[in-house]
């Protein structure tokens, strides 16, 4: 059976998630917004207790502390991979670029002949 592959995971919950948001280029990921706004608020709680969920969002967005996105788990160097009792492991995905056609492909390292210099996709090989 095939594991369920994620793109990212969740700093909160320790979930796999595939879209959310991404604080600090990618220190923390968060799928909900109610974890994003508790890790505002936790940045600076005295200061920030007065505040409004929507002001803290906006300011933080303007100061590109987070973004939302979406993932393409084709186009990430990794992943993960859920296993059967819920964790994630992360998968990391090195994609080369072939000395003949000059597309990326991936493999993993060890799929290359320490002799063989040369990296060359499935296509050239
Ligand atoms: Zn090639």
């Amino acid at each position: 059976m095939d594991k369920i592959k994620w793109a990212r995971k969740d700093s909160a919950t320790g979930k796999g998630m595939n879209k959310g948001f991404c604080c600090f280029d990618g220190e923390y990921y968060f799928e909900n917004e109610s974890d994003l706004i508790q890790w505002l608020r936790s940045r600076n709680v005295d200061e920030y207790k007065e505040l409004s969920d929507e002001f803290l969002l906006d300011e933080a967005y303007e100061c590109e502390d987070y973004y939302f996105t979406e993932w393409d788990i084709q186009d990430s160097d990794y992943y993960y991979e859920e296993q059967e009792d819920g964790t994630l492991v992360e998968v990391v995905d090195n994609k080369y670029m072939c000395n003949s056609c000059h597309n990326l492909f991936s493999a993993s390292k060890m799929d290359f002949d320490s002799d063989n210099e040369s990296d060359l996709c499935e296509n050239c090989n």
